[in-house]
């Protein structure tokens, strides 16, 4: 059998320590992982989708995490699996509140295609409250958030953010 190769999509805007223990999770089923960035036009990300590699690539040197490759898409997630000859697709559950879309994307995904499986990685409990959202709030204020994400992370908001 071949080894099996998963694609973490979404959106990474910016990566958070919550996305890096899901991908060590993740990593010890698929030693083949491809985080896939998600170029989304209904959703207005902070970061372009090449910022969003580079700082990707950035976090997972800084927290010595290697061999997991980094590549954005636009359009549909299962087009994106095919392409990269993916079989699996790893997603993230927090708080009950992402357990509806999740759900959802899962089975129109498989809807889509029935054989790709998705994969949920429960979070550690305390990165169950911990989104890219809070962490552009937190920052945007000028809070405190090397808890939340890599020093390169934190570096790419504060620049991002002198620079508005
Ligand atoms: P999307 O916009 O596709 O939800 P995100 O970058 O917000 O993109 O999240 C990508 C995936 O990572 C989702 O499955 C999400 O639930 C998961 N995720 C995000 N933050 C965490 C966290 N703190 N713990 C566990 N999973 C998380």
């Amino acid at each position: 059998m071949t080894m099996p190769k998963a694609i973490y999509p979404g959106s990474f805007d910016p990566i958070t320590y919550g996305h890096i223990d899901i991908v060590r999770r993740a990593r010890k089923l698929f030693p083949k992982l491809i985080i896939a960035i998600v170029a989304n036009p209904n959703k207005n990300a902070l970061f372009s989708v090449e910022e969003r590699e580079r700082i990707t690539r950035d976090a997972l040197t800084e927290m010595g995490i290697d061999g997991v490759e980094v590549t954005s898409y636009a359009g549909l997630l299962i087009d994106c699996v095919h392409k990269l000859g993916a079989s699996a697709v790893v997603r993230g559950l927090r708080a009950n509140s992402d357990f509806d879309y999740e759900f959802q994307m899962a089975l129109t995904n498989r809807d889509l295609d029935s054989d790709i499986e998705t994969v949920l990685f429960m979070t550690a409990g305390k990165y169950s409250f911990l989104s890219s959202s809070i962490v552009k709030e937190v920052k945007r204020f000028g809070g405190n958030i090397s808890s939340f994400v890599p020093d390169s992370v934190d570096k790419a908001l504060s620049k991002k953010f002198a620079s508005q």
